[in-house]
């Protein structure tokens, strides 16, 4: 079975491709990948990835790199927290989402109060009363 069927495909791929497929895997793969052409091509550029990462060549990290890095990590902690580059996970974003949920659930709550309910009732009108409904049907 074709493994772009069983949703396996990228996980096999790289696999075979990484060479971490057992023998018999890596043959029955290798059969497969003969008979079909979608799996031959998800598998070609695959290995044009690899080759793509193999040629890249990563420059150098400069000498003071770490000793940098330290004192702007010692400098971003001595901040109070509303100055720091990287805000608290309470801050912003999540500040808004809960706004927006406590302003939905209060839309809620007002929506579905008793005097709501009684705004259809035509003037003079008085709300039926639960004895009222339980008694009709007698
Ligand atoms: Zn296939």
């Amino acid at each position: 079975m074709c493994p772009l069927a069983t949703g396996r495909a990228a996980e096999l791929i790289v696999d075979y491709h990484a060479q971490t497929l057992s023998l018999q895997a890596a043959a029955v793969f290798e059969s497969h990948l003969k008979a079909c052409a979608a799996c031959r091509r998800l598998s070609s550029e695959q290995q044009m990835l690899w080759s793509a990462l193999d040629d890249w060549k990563v420059p150098p990290v400069s000498p003071d790199f770490d000793l940098r890095l330290f004192g702007r990590i010692a400098y971003e902690q001595r901040l109070p927290w509303w100055q720091r580059k990287i805000p608290p996970p309470w801050s912003s974003g999540l500040v808004v989402s809960i706004a927006a949920a406590c302003a939905a659930l209060l839309a809620a709550f007002l929506w579905k109060t008793p005097s709501r309910l009684n705004a259809s009732l035509q003037p003079g009108e008085r709300p039926f009363r639960i004895e009222q409904v339980e008694n009709a049907s007698r």
